[in-house]
Formats: structure tokens, C-alpha cells, sequence
């Protein structure tokens, strides 16, 4: 099979990040068919000329290409092994593209259980945000093999401005397990360097631009220094979901026989912040736990 635009994409998932990938591949003239538990998700779909399906069996026996975008592997698996599932719907050669973030055992079985079925599976988690996701520059990392990578490449390109393939199935997701154990520390150690600069009386705001310029300078100082020391914590990416991450992060690690000392102590920390209360809160809300393990109040802008 090869991808065109007249290629039936079955997009299960349309929530935070699926709803806008959804209509991006619209916009680049896709036929697009989703499903959704929520039907005010597959209503909006539909009014920006996709389809609705009633079900996941109807999103996939219509589609050449399946994509699910959903929370996390017990949504995953349930949506592609259980009964009238990805597996079971889908037709002998379906490009069956898992984009969630979930951890790289299930990717692993979907690729060898999909493979038995006659599927091509790739794993392609994301990183970008809810802002990348509506502009279609996410950065996208997929795994799995090369030929069915060449395949998805024109399915994926209307979704993100960094597409690479990192390796065999399950790559991707630890790719993005490293990706979600460099944001959570980067987060931890900013948040950590703001408590430091206000309580030595020093203005966090101009100490962080002079961090952003440095060495020490970052994606994160970038985009979310003045939200930090505003204390504006609306999400974003919220700290529930990073707390899922870290646990990935953690297991990925202990199957790769590794010790991660310091990914267990920010593991720590957003399920610190997450015990806080601060679960629908962007992560960057993990200043608040930098502030209480301080025995500093905040500064309120
Ligand atoms: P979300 O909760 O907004 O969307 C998930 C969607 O899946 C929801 O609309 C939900 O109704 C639907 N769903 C759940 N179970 C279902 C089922 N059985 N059948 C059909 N639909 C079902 O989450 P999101 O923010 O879009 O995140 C999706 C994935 O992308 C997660 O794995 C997340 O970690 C990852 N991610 C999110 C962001 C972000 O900034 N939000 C960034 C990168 C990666």
C-alpha cells in the first residue's frame, strides 16, 4: 500500500492533541473517519468535514490507515485487542500507527500481534503540546520498520516538523520516555532556581533571562520562564500525564537494567505534586513542590 490523498485514515482518539492532528490531515485533504468515547469530540470532526464512526470496528474497517491518539496502555490495548478491536477490524495490510504515549511493552506486542494479523504497526508518541499539535509542527519519533515508516511519512508530515525513525517497534516510545525524564528535570531544576533567586532576594524574572541566554538556556526557559514566576500554572501538559511518563520512564528503565537516580528523585517529585493536589495543573506547576520542600510561600506576581 502507498499513502495519498485519497487515503482513508481511521483517527480514534480525538481529544486535547488527537482533535486538532484530526483536522490537520483533513486540511491536507485526507478522508478522515473518527471515533471517540466523547461524541462532542467525533460532532467536531464532523463539522470540519471528516466522518463519524459509531465505534472503533466502524473507524477501522473503513480506513487504510489507523492512528490512535488516547491516554495511556490500558486504553491502548483496549481499543486494539479487545473484541471488534484494531486487530480483529482491521484489513490484511492497514497501516496501524499507535501516536499515544504509553509504555514500549505494548507497543512491542502490538507490532508482533499486529504482524500475526497481517498489519504494519508503527509507534509514533509526540512531543510539542497541545500548540504544536494545532500548528502541525510536532516532533514526531517513531518506531518500527523502515518500509512502513516510508509509508507513513506522507500521513505524518501534515502532523509535525521533526519526523524521525528511531528504530524497531517500541523505539519511539522510549524516545519520548527520554524526552518526558529531560522535560520533568529540567522543570524540577528551574523551578529550583527560582526558589534560590527570590529567596536571596534577587528578581527571578531578569535572573531567568539571563539563564535563557546561557549556557543553562533551554526550550523550557524559553517558553515558560515568565508563566513560572507569574505562578500561572493553566495547562499545557498537565502533571497527571507526566506522572503516567515517570512511571514509564521508571519501568523502561528497569527493563533496560539501568539506574536512573536522578529520573526516580523528579519520579518523585510530580507524584509530589500530583499527592499536592496540583494533578490538572501544568507541570510546571512542580515550582510549587521547589516552594513547600523550601519552606518558601511563593511570591504572587
Ligand atoms: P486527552 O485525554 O485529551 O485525549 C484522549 C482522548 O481519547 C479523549 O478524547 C478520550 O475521550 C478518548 N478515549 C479514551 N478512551 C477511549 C476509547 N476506549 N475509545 C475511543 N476514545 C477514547 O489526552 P491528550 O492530551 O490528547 O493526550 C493523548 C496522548 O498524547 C497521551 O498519551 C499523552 O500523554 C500524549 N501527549 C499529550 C500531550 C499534551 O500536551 N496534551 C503532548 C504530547 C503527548
Amino acid at each position: 500500500m502507498t499513502t495519498s490523498p485519497t487515503t482513508t485514515i481511521g483517527f480514534i482518539g480525538l481529544g486535547i492533541m488527537g482533535g486538532p492532528m484530526a483536522s490537520n490531515l483533513l486540511r491536507a485533504g485526507f478522508d478522515v473517519i473518527g471515533y471517540d468515547v466523547r461524541p462532542a469530540s467525533v460532532e467536531r470532526l464532523v463539522a470540519e468535514g471528516g466522518k463519524a464512526a459509531e465505534s472503533v470496528e466502524h473507524a477501522t474497517a473503513a480506513a487504510d490507515v489507523v492512528i490512535t491518539m488516547l491516554p495511556n496502555f490500558p486504553q491502548v490495548e483496549a481499543v486494539a485487542f479487545g473484541a471488534s478491536g484494531v486487530l480483529e477490524s482491521a484489513r490484511a495490510g492497514t497501516l496501524y500507527v499507535d501516536m499515544s504515549t504509553i509504555r514500549p511493552q505494548t507497543s512491542r506486542r502490538l507490532a508482533a500481534e499486529g504482524a500475526q494479523k497481517g498489519l504494519r504497526v508503527l509507534d509514533a508518541p509526540v512531543s510539542g503540546g497541545e500548540r504544536g499539535a494545532i500548528d502541525g509542527v510536532l516532533s514526531i519519533m517513531v518506531g518500527g520498520g523502515s518500509a512502513d515508516f516510508a509509508t507513513a511519512e506522507p500521513v505524518l508530515e501534515p502532523l509535525g516538523a521533526t519526523i524521525v525513525h528511531v528504530g524497531p517497534a517500541g523505539a519511539g516510545q522510549t524516545v519520548k520516555a527520554a524526552n518526558q525524564l529531560v522535560v520533568g528535570g529540567t522543570y524540577a531544576l528551574v523551578a529550583e532556581a527560582i526558589v534560590l533567586l527570590e529567596a536571596s532576594g534577587v528578581d527571578a524574572g531578569l535572573g531567568l533571562d539571563v539563564l535563557a541566554g546561557g549556557l543553562a538556556g533551554s526550550r523550557i526557559l524559553e517558553l515558560r520562564r515568565r508563566s513560572m514566576v507569574a505562578r500561572e500554572f493553566a495547562p499545557g501538559f498537565r502533571i497527571d500525564l507526566h506522572h503516567k511518563d515517570m512511571g514509564i520512564v521508571l519501568d523502561a528503565a528497569r527493563e533496560a537494567d539501568v539506574a536512573l537516580p536522578v529520573g526516580g528523585l523528579v519520579a518523585q517529585l510530580v507524584a509530589a505534586a500530583r499527592a499536592q493536589g496540583y494533578g490538572s495543573l501544568d507541570h510546571s506547576a512542580l515550582l510549587k513542590v521547589a516552594e513547600a520542600t523550601a519552606g518558601q510561600g511563593g511570591v504572587t506576581a
